[in-house]
């Protein structure tokens, strides 16, 4: 049995867009959420560039500029925003066990999850070095700002397929390398990918390392039936070999998919545990924006608000009638 160290009554964890804008709607709804950020406080938008797809901002936006102005304004509504990572959760009972940095455990009459995804990277060092200096996982965030430019995009699923079908409609050239001799992705977007005159398949091909000193020049790619090198001038690098969703802790107490994706009850934020809801691309592998994050994670305050009001309700009644609360 955990040592319970603190009550709380609206548990959100996570800080990208679906985390602060449940917090924000929480707040004024006079929920008292805390919020933990976890290891990347403000999520995959810090590790963007210029976000110029968020409505409000006409000029752009620096993606981490945008998350400590969601930051700011979840604090000033009056959530107490606390930098820590979930450990493990207890979603046994209807009082909600987190535990937060393997130390502290605590209980919630309501969670909130926008633990977010992460995408999935070949592993290089050059990869890293050079993100958000041409390197990037999300053609449609940053295709943009190579318009006319010749680029590259690695993976053969239906994200890759569309990734570069996208970037084709902005880009001159879209190298697009596949590791195997055939694409993953559907065949309708085979198809696409096929007839689309300026993406140019590589069969077989797998990218050695990423070059360029302050931003992105070129491409060393490798033959992996013959071992033939050659380097590809290029101005971005995309990759879209798939996300993982951050929701291994959430693993035997939550319904999610085969590939790790949350299940939510259509129409709402609701899982399949009283109490505990979800937001943002933890449950969404189909858009995964910015603003699509965000408008759930409103869905997920508001559905949150509406279940404690309920439970509240149910504890006056029992308070009253010296009963045991039947939960709703
Ligand atoms: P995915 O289907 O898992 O495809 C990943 C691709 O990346 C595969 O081609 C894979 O190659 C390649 N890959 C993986 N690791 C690699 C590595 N280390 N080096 C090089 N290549 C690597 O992922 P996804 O495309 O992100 O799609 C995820 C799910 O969302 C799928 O179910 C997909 O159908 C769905 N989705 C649907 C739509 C749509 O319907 N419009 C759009 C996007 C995604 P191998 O084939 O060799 O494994």
């Amino acid at each position: 049995m955990e040592k319970i160290n603190e009550h709380v009554h609206c548990l959100i964890i996570g800080s990208g867009p679906a985390g602060y804008t449940a917090a924000i709607y929480a707040a004024r709804a006079n929920l008292n959420p805390v919020l933990y950020q976890g290891i990347q406080p403000g999520g995959q938008l810090t590790i963007t560039t210029e976000v110029e797809n968020y409505p409000g901002y006409p000029d752009g936006v620096q993606g981490p500029e945008m998350m400590v102005e969601f930051e700011k304004q979840a604090k000033r509504m009056g959530t107490d925003i606390r930098y820590g990572m979930a450990t493990q959760v207890d979603f046994s009972s209807h009082l909600l066990k987190v535990e937060v940095d393997e130390e502290k455990w605590i209980e919630a009459d309501a969670v909130i999850l926008c633990t977010g995804a992460s995408a999935q990277w070949l592993g290089l060092e050059s990869e890293q070095r050079l993100n958000g200096y041409g390197v990037s996982a999300c053609a449609v965030c940053d295709g943009f700002f190579f318009k006319g430019k010749e680029v590259c995009i690695i993976g053969g699923g239906d994200t890759a397929a569309e990734e570069a079908l996208y970037l084709s409609k902005l880009c001159s050239t879209v190298h697009m390398f596949v590791r195997r001799d055939e694409l993953r992705a559907s065949k309708i977007m085979q198809q696409r990918v096929f007839s689309a005159p300026n993406i140019k398949m590589y069969w077989n091909t797998e990218v050695d390392e990423v070059l360029g000193e302050e931003k992105v020049t070129s491409v060393r790619i490798k033959n992996n039936k013959t071992a033939e090198k050659q380097v590809i001038p290029v101005s971005a690098y995309f990759v879209a070999i798939g996300h993982k969703p951050n929701s291994d802790i959430f693993k035997g107490w939550i319904d999610m998919d085969e590939t790790g994706y949350v299940k939510t009850i259509t129409g709402s934020t609701k899982t399949n545990i009283e109490g505990v809801f979800a937001a943002g691309d933890l449950q969404d592998k189909i858009y995964r924006q910015a603003v699509t994050a965000a408008g759930s994670g409103c869905m997920a305050a508001l559905d949150a608000e509406r279940f404690l009001h309920l439970l509240e309700h149910q504890r006056a009644i029992a308070a009253a009638a010296n009963a045991p609360i039947n939960h709703p």
